[in-house]
Order: C-alpha cells, then structure tokens, then sequence
C-alpha cells in the first residue's frame, strides 16, 4: 500500500471523502492526484493519465483550462467570501435562466445534494404534499429522503440505503423502476393526491449511463399535470453537458424545478436550484421554505461558472459530441471484434459502458451487467495510462481539451483488454 494511502487511512475513514474514490468495486487502491491539466492528471508518484472522470464531468473544459484559472484567482484577489450579494450571483442566475427556459429564478447553493435537498422541501412547501416519487438507480446526492434504491456509490457499494436513516425519513420515498410505465401508473393511482414532486435525472447516470425510453419523460410531465405533482428535473450531470439547454433542451419538455452542479461550477462548489418563478418565490425571505447558506453564491465558484459557460458555445458541443461518438463507435467495434457483449449508450456528449448482451433500461439490469469485466478493464486501461471511473456505475465524461489521438489510444488500450478479457 501506498504511504499516502496508509496515513489517509490512519485520519479519514476509508482514506477517501467520498466513497467511490476507494476503488472498492475495481480493487486495487487509489492513486492521489497532485495535479491535473487539460485531459491530463498526474499522480503524487509521476504516473500520468487520460483522465475520463474530470472530477465526474464538473471539469467540461479539462483541467485547470486558463479561463477558469485566470477568473478564480482574479476573484480570490477580492476576497473569497462575504456572505453578502455580489454582482456575479446576478450574473450567473441570468445566464442559466437565459439557457434553460424552464427557469425564471435561481438559488445558488454548494452542492448537488444540498439543491436536492432545497428541491424536495420547496416542492412540499409549494404544494402542501408530503410524498416524493424516486427512480431507482437515479441518485440525487445524499440527502436521507432520497437516500433509497439510490444509484452511483451506493450502487457500487451495493447497499440498499444507508444506516442512519430513519424508517420516517423515507416513509414519504416512493420509488419506481426507471422507465417503467405500468409502476408509474400503479405509484400515480395509489398516491396521486399525496405527491409533491417526481424527481428524475432525464439521462440517468449514476447507475451507468441509461436513457429513458421514447415517451417515458413526456408521460412523466402528463402524469404530473393530472395529479398536481410538480417535475423536478435532476441536470446535475446533464445540465451544460448534454447541450446548452441540459436534457430538457434535448427532449423539449419543461420541469417546474430542475437542479445543476457540476459543470454549473465548473470545478467548484457551486450549485443550483431554477425553476418556475411562483414556485421558487416559495423560498425564503419571499415565502415560508427556509433554505440558506454562509458559502452560497460562492465569489471564487461563481467566476468560475461564468467563465465556463461562455466557453461553451455550440461549437463546443458539437466538439464533445465528436469526441464522444469517437469513443463510443470505436469502444462498440473493438468489443464486437473481441466478441466480448456490451452496451455502449451515448446521449450526445455521455458514454456508458456495460458488459452485457442485452440493452440496460433499468436499475436492475444495470446491476446485472458484468461488474468482474468492467473491474478487468478499468485495470487494464489504469496501467496504460487511462483513467475511467473506478465504477460501473458512472459514465464516461469526455472534455473539451481531449484530443481524438486521446480517444484512439484508449479504444486501442481498450481492444487489448477486450481480447484479454475474451481469452478469460
Ligand atoms: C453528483 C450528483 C448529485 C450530487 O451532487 P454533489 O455535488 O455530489 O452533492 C446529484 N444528482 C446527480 C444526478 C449527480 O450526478
């Protein structure tokens, strides 16, 4: 074991801050980053890496792009924090409202869970409703009401929730199968009246990379009009990442709420919850929802924001659908050359990867893909230099300073593995 590790051990639990870094469903231990630039990281031992993670996609343009480096230490310079309104709170919220129609207003927070979070109680607030209907495998950060069947670290680590969560606190969790139809309906006929918000990632994520099927997302925003639930739409992953206007922009339906972190922050703490302007006029000092934050519309993290989004035009979506598609195409024939069976889904700028014969439409068959093959791949790419998620259940994030020489040296790696992997 690496000394670094051993002392991480010795002072933080599992020597990581958040569980899918301890390499627990590729084995092996994890390396730690001493720097990173472009689509480059190194490690504290010299080991360079591609680096498909990108700090799970929150780093759109690559590493320490001069952009966003420049803007944060210009805002450092001028204090970084004040816990008053700066002009690039303002900033910020108008750029996303001016990108995502669905939004009128937005709240700064810190981090994914904590919009989630901001989302769940605003939508009981708004409505007056207790219930709260989930998808399983879709993870919306680690608050204890939705800490059920929850997908990305819990997926890994296989855990049906978490210790430490009250039987109360998921009392009003209703959880349904993603992409299944007739669960929804069953769910909708026996709580209806009862449902405050339906909470959905549009492309989830977080248990691998699984698109709705056609209709399911526009049923959902059907199912929430009749029944007077509101549709909060989880872009933490997908939002600025998928396209300009996030996944609803992709499919053209409008959420009431919908939260962002991630790119949103372009590698900061910073994130987001927008949505309908009498919903979130719910929230304090306006309405009666209390929400609140001493780091919240961060100065370094806004910079930071501001700076990303104006890079990303839609020239640079369509660079990171390239690049994207490259990978996927390249990954899907070099496996079928190998005769090893995978899923490689795309949804524009996101790659997943499964080892399975059959299409993954759901949490369940997510879990029943090849978790021993994904562990051998990571492995072999790691010791060629690639780095993917130490995880099934992620995607693949590509950025904008990865170069197509990148992405063929990593289907090339991967081919190897294929064949490696196929031989058993
Ligand atoms: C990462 C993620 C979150 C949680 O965000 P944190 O900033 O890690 O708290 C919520 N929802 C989705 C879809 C995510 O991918």
């Amino acid at each position: 074991m690496s000394d670094l590790f051993h002392r991480a051990q010795a002072v933080i639990p599992g020597g990581v801050n958040s569980p899918v870094r301890a390499f627990g469903a590729v084995g092996g231990e994890p390396f730690f980053v001493a720097r990173a630039a472009g689509s480059r990281l190194w490690d504290s031992e010299g080991r360079e890496y591609v680096d498909y993670v990108q700090s799970w996609g929150a780093s759109i343009l690559g590493h320490a792009a001069p952009r966003v480096v420049e803007a944060v230490q210009r805002a450092a310079a001028d204090g970084t924090s004040y816990g008053a309104p700066t002009e690039r709170e303002v900033l910020l919220a108008e750029a996303i409202a001016e990108r995502v129609p669905s939004v009128d207003k937005v709240r700064l927070v810190s981090s994914g869970t904590e919009a989630a979070m901001t989302a769940v109680r605003l939508a009981r607030g708004a409505t007056g409703r207790p219930k709260i209907l989930k998808f399983a495998g879709c993870y919306h950060g680690h608050l204890d009401a939705l800490l059920v069947a929850a997908g990305s670290g819990l997926a890994t680590l296989g855990l049906p929730g978490s210790a430490g969560v009250t039987e109360g606190a998921v009392a009003d969790t209703i959880v349904v199968p993603f992409n299944d139809e007739a669960g929804l309906d069953a769910a909708f006929a026996a709580y209806g009246p009862e449902l405050a918000a339906v909470l959905v990632e549009p492309v989830a994520a977080n248990m691998g990379l699984v698109l709705a099927a056609p209709g399911f997302l526009e049923g959902l925003r059907r199912r929430c009009d009749e029944h007077g639930a509101l549709l909060v739409f989880d872009e933490v992953i997908t939002g600025f990442r998928v396209g300009r206007a996030g996944a609803q922009g992709l499919f053209g339906i409008s959420p009431d709420l919908s939260i962002f972190g991630k790119v949103i922050g372009g590698g900061l703490p910073l994130a987001a919850i927008g949505g309908r302007a009498d919903v979130m006029d719910e929230l304090a000092p306006l309405g009666p929802v209390y929400q609140a934050g001493t780091l919240s519309g961060n100065p370094l993290a806004t910079a930071a924001g501001l700076a990303v989004l104006d890079e990303l035009t839609d020239a640079a979506y369509d660079v990171l659908e390239a690049l994207a598609e490259r990978l996927a195409r390249g990954l899907r024939a070099a496996a079928a050359e190998a005769g090893v069976p995978v899923q490689v889904p795309i949804a524009r700028t996101l790659v997943g990867l499964f080892f399975r014969a059959a299409p993954v439409v759901d949490y369940d068959s997510a879990r029943a893909a090849d978790g021993v093959r994904y562990a051998d791949l990571f492995g072999r790419l790691l010791a060629g230099g690639v780095y993917i998620a130490p995880s099934p259940f992620e995607t693949v994030f590509v950025s904008l300073a990865h170069t197509d020489a990148e992405i063929d040296r990593t289907i090339e790696l991967a081919a190897a593995a294929f064949t490696a992997i196929a031989a058993g």
